[in-house]
Formats: structure tokens, C-alpha cells, sequence
């Protein structure tokens, strides 16, 4: 019953919200036991390879659109200039040595 009224708190509050100019529409549905109805759609390979990095520490999605004006739409900031890979770059792991901190060569 807390999950259901916090589902239709959320409902309330987001229905109510504008996000960069579109309304935003939000549902509660009653959750049933049918497992098939928690599974979402994954995306493609192709699609998650192209939009997403994951590591042990870090799940990223695309920060800047791909270049497939299909898929992500029009670019519409500068942010490929200074994220030209589209990602962030990945947390380093820091080792201290004896005299100072340093990033480890990757092993190959
Ligand atoms: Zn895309």
C-alpha cells in the first residue's frame, strides 16, 4: 500500500510538470504478478553499443547525440566540442606510489 500511494504521489506531482516545453504524462498502473510485464524493452546491440558505456563503476548513456540524425535528432548545443568521444571519460583507478599519486597502465 506505501508503494501504491507513493506511485500515485509521483503520478500528481509529474503530471503537473512541464519539462523544455511538453507536458509530461505519467500513469500509475497496479503492478500484477506476471513477470513479463516487469521486463522493459531492451534496446538493440547496435543502439546500446553506440549509446552506452558501462564499467564496473560507471553506467553512461550518450551524453551528446550520435551522428544518425535519425536516431538522436538535430544537434542542438556545442557539447561535442568538448565531449568529442560523446562520453564522459571513465573514473581512473589512483594508486599511491612512494613518492606521489599515479594512474596505472591499463593491462593488456
Ligand atoms: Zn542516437
Amino acid at each position: 500500500m506505501n508503494f501504491q500511494k507513493a506511485g500515485e504521489v509521483l503520478t500528481e506531482v509529474w503530471n503537473n510538470m512541464v519539462i523544455e516545453g511538453h507536458n509530461v504524462v505519467v500513469e500509475y498502473l497496479e503492478p500484477d504478478d506476471s513477470a513479463e510485464s516487469f521486463v522493459p524493452d531492451l534496446p538493440s546491440p547496435q543502439w546500446y553499443s553506440e549509446h552506452m558505456r558501462e564499467s564496473q563503476y560507471l553506467l553512461q548513456v550518450h551524453l551528446v547525440k550520435c551522428d544518425d540524425r535519425a536516431c538522436c535528432g538535430d544537434v542542438r548545443s556545442s557539447l561535442r566540442s568538448i565531449l568529442s568521444k560523446h562520453f564522459l571519460i571513465p573514473p581512473y583507478t589512483i594508486l599511491q606510489s612512494s613518492s606521489s599519486l599515479c594512474i596505472p597502465k591499463p593491462r593488456v
